[in-house]
């Protein structure tokens, strides 16, 4: 797609950063209001974000894809949980179907954005030149830095290292000794993967976590006809996927004791997939569920039962050139080592690169509270910044895409809003700001995140759940539906 990459104008009206569901969401929208006038800048070489980047053998959505996808841009999904290559086709379809690609710039990062009193506009450094933009919006991604592990000597590590989220695919792991660091999301989609083909397989736990049942089937050739066909079937489906995720809520931020269920599903899985009783005894969490990501998989604890497979729960202390050595000595060769230890969640890269009306950066701001915004979408001192994905519109529980187009509705409501009225600047007053944060942090009190006995990477380096939403999605959308400028200060200056 970079071939037809644009050359960079001087100033647009929105600049949108990344090309995941919400840049592309973004420029769509944007369009369909009739605002032509934008840019989408993204540092890879095509649309897709994390279904771009993350491509290791068993990638696949945890959400069902009925649900996992725009409401506006339906899909003939092939199963219910579907894998990154259909997920990424999907984007891609998405996008080239829109019509807005043509103002699409791939290979180029922004590196630095400062919002310019004087001009009321933003400066936008990228390494392909510089743009102006009345209007930034940012989709640059929660889950989207990959986060490597501080463990001694693992620079020193002669054998091949690699990411999860940047898979290697040049190199064949089979008859290899493979280690893998890390046992959240992406590491349980790995293992099984990895262990089927590998000589020996050496997975570093530091905290099991709760995994459920996995309910993937192929859907039928009738059943994807109905729902191509049938009017409303898709939509209802879909719905009926959203609601029965909703009721997951109560349970996660009120009553804990709603969640009993699921933990005994839980622990039937660990029954069902392994035989080892001490095994059984290790990958049992000892936190609440719900407390860290609830996962999902049929395969991950048959693999770890597997003969070739060894849990080790012992603290990694160093890596040598060609071993893992843990705390109580043990040196355990392997030839490839992969890292499945998440991203940059509560220090988000893109942070440091933005400058407020001050001219400090937002990571400067939050690193004195936390990552904080009004709404998760726009932050006091940063005039028509609009952050998709902002501080604490995570999901333990639904869909993402969801969010995304709850928080589209509300900047394209500000767009309109200040394009009708003539206003060249708007930024939630901070005492609003302020009013926002305490009221989640109160909410999050209860919640079984911050109450349920577990360190997660929903918490930032103060403790503070800055990521997660604390309420229902079906609030969040309501409270997304408007933009309600009586909460923001106006900058009064004639519009360009
Ligand atoms: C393996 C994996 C599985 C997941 N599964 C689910 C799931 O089942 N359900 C769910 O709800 N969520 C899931 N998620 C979360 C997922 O990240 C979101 O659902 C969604 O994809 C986020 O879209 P986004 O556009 O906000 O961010 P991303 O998809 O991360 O896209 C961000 C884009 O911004 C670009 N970018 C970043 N910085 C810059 C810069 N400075 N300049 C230019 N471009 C930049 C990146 O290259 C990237 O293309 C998963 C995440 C991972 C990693």
């Amino acid at each position: 797609m970079s071939a037809t990459t644009p050359a960079l104008p001087t100033r647009v009206r929105h600049l949108i950063v990344g090309a995941g569901f919400a840049g592309v969401g973004a420029a769509i929208k944007l369009a369909e209001i009739g605002e032509d006038d934008f840019l989408v800048v993204e540092k890879g070489n095509d649309v897709g974000g994390t279904w771009r980047d993350n491509t290791y053998p068993g990638a696949a959505c945890d959400v069902p894809s009925q649900l996992y996808s725009f409401s506006f841009a339906r899909n003939d999904w092939s199963r219910s949980f579907s894998a990154q290559p259909e997920i990424f086709a999907y984007l891609q379809r998405v996008a080239a179907e829109s019509g807005t690609l043509d103002r699409f710039v791939f290979d180029t990062a922004v590196t630095e954005a400062a919002w310019d009193d004087t001009a009321g506009e933003w400066v936008v450094d990228t390494t392909a030149g510089q743009v102006r933009a009345t209007n930034l919006i940012t989709g640059s991604g929660g889950l989207s830095e990959p986060k490597l592990p501080d463990i001694d000597g693992i620079d020193g590590f002669d054998g091949e290292i690699f990411h999860s989220a940047r898979w290697n695919h040049d190199i064949d792991l089979t008859g290899k000794r493979v280690a893998v660091i890390g046992t959240g999301a992406s590491a349980i989609q790995i293992v099984p993967q990895v262990q089927k083909v590998a000589a020996h397989l050496d997975v570093y736990q530091r905290t099991a976590p709760w995994i459920l049942p996995r309910h993937d089937r192929t859907y039928s050739t009738i059943e994807r006809l109905a729902l191509k066909h049938v009017p409303g079937l898709q939509r209802a489906y879909r719905s009926a996927i959203y609601f029965g995720r909703e009721t997951y809520v109560p349970g996660f931020t009120r009553f804990p004791q709603l969640t009993a269920p699921a933990k005994r599903l839980a622990e039937s899985n660990i029954r069902r997939g392994i035989t080892d009783p001490e095994l059984r005894a290790q990958v049992t969490p000892d936190f609440q569920i719900g407390c860290k990501r609830i996962l999902i998989s049929n395969e991950y604890y048959p693999a770890l039962d597997a003969d070739n497979t060894d849990l080790v729960t012992d603290r990694i202390t160093k890596i040598t050139p060609g071993a893992v050595v843990t705390e109580d000595g043990t040196e355990r060769e392997i030839d490839v080592l992969i890292v499945a230890t998440g991203f940059h969640t509560t220090d988000q890269p893109i942070a440091h690169h933005i400058r407020g009306r001050d001219g400090r950066s937002l990571a400067e701001h939050w690193s004195e509270t936390g990552m904080a915004s009004y709404k998760g979408t726009c932050i006091a001192g940063f005039p028509n910044l609009f952050q998709l994905v902002g501080p604490n519109t995570g999901l333990g529980h639904s869909s993402m895409v969801f969010v995304i187009e709850s928080q589209l509705a509300y900047i394209i409501d500000a767009v309109r809003t200040q394009r009708q009225a003539g206003w060249p600047a708007v930024e939630p007053r901070p005492e609003v700001q302020d009013a926002w944060n305490a009221d989640l942090q109160r909410r999050m009190q209860s919640t079984v995140w911050s109450a349920g006995g577990c360190a997660s990477w929903y918490l930032d380096d103060h403790g503070r759940n800055t990521t997660l939403w604390p309420r229902t999605t079906i609030s969040l959308r309501r409270l997304l539906a408007n933009f309600d400028s009586d909460k923001y200060v106006i900058t009064e200056r004639t519009a360009r």
